[in-house]
């Protein structure tokens, strides 16, 4: 059984039907990119995974279980499954520590004595134990995104999912955030990204999605689809990006 199971993922707002029948299995351990141009329905598909959306037809299955926003273990499975954004989602108002331990704490990982030694662990992680006591405006852009995914690191995810987390940085700030990520990859989490990086997607998935129009265009080994794309449309979108 794979970790994730999609199949025939239907979505739509509106009039408008934005996945048109995704089907994708994400087994553990992978490193699932997303690639495709904006509006294809990345966005949808990771927020559908997680069920920040309702689907209208087809079906997500989480560890076996039906994922749906009425599902009876919602918080359980959200729980499981970290979602960094591209914007800073950091509380403003606390410092990175209480970011961390809020949601353990609350849900009972972990006791409040554990809190800190839990956030100083997951904040090794990412380089940033020295800002433990800090309020997000003082870390940089970079700094900010290693701190939530440290946050989502705190729960143990099963998953991890990110969503253009390096769009929104200043060039110089990108190196230090996909570096964590290509670290816990190393460490064997399963991740599902979407990404303009394309050297991390080449390098560093173990499978490359293409999305065009709300399909899975192409799928399959990062290197070959690079090297080889099968459609004119995989072709041109590699080369705009290149
Ligand atoms: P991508 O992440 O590939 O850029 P999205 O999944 O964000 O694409 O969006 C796909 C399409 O769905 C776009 O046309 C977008 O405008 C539309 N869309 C996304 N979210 C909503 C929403 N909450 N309500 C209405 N339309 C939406
Ligand atoms: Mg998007």
């Amino acid at each position: 059984m794979a970790l994730v199971e999609i199949s025939d993922v239907h979505k739509s707002f509106g009039a408008l039907e934005v996945l048109k029948g995704v089907s994708l299995d994400i087994e553990k351990g992978e490193i699932v990119t997303i690639i495709g141009k904006s509006g294809s329905g990345k966005s949808t598909l990771l927020r559908c995974i997680n069920a920040l959306e309702t689907i209208n037809q087809g079906e997500i299955r989480f560890e076996g279980q039906p994922v749906s926003t009425t599902m009876p273990n919602l918080r359980t499975m959200r729980q499981k499954v970290g979602i960094v954004f591209q914007a800073f989602n950091l509380f403003a108002h606390m410092t990175i520590e209480r970011n961390i331990t809020l949601a353990p704490v609350l849900t009972g990982k972990v006791a409040k004595s554990e809190a800190r030694p839990l956030a100083l662990d997951v904040l090794e992680r990412v380089g940033l134990a020295d800002k433990i006591d800090a309020y997000p405006e003082q870390l940089s852009g970079g700094q900010q995104q290693r701190a939530a995914i440290a946050r989502c690191l705190a729960m143990a995810p099963h998953l991890m999912l990110f969503d253009e987390v390096t769009s929104a940085l200043d060039p110089e700030l990108v190196g230090e955030v996909l570096r964590v990520m290509e670290e816990m990859a190393r460490q064997g989490m399963t991740m599902v990204l979407v990404t303009h990086e394309m050297n991390f997607a080449r390098n560093v998935a173990t499978k490359l999605i293409f999305m065009h129009q709300g399909r899975v265009w192409e799928q399959g080994n990062p290197g070959e689809l690079f090297d080889n794309p099968q459609t004119p449309e995989l072709k041109s979108f590699i080369g705009a990006a290149a």
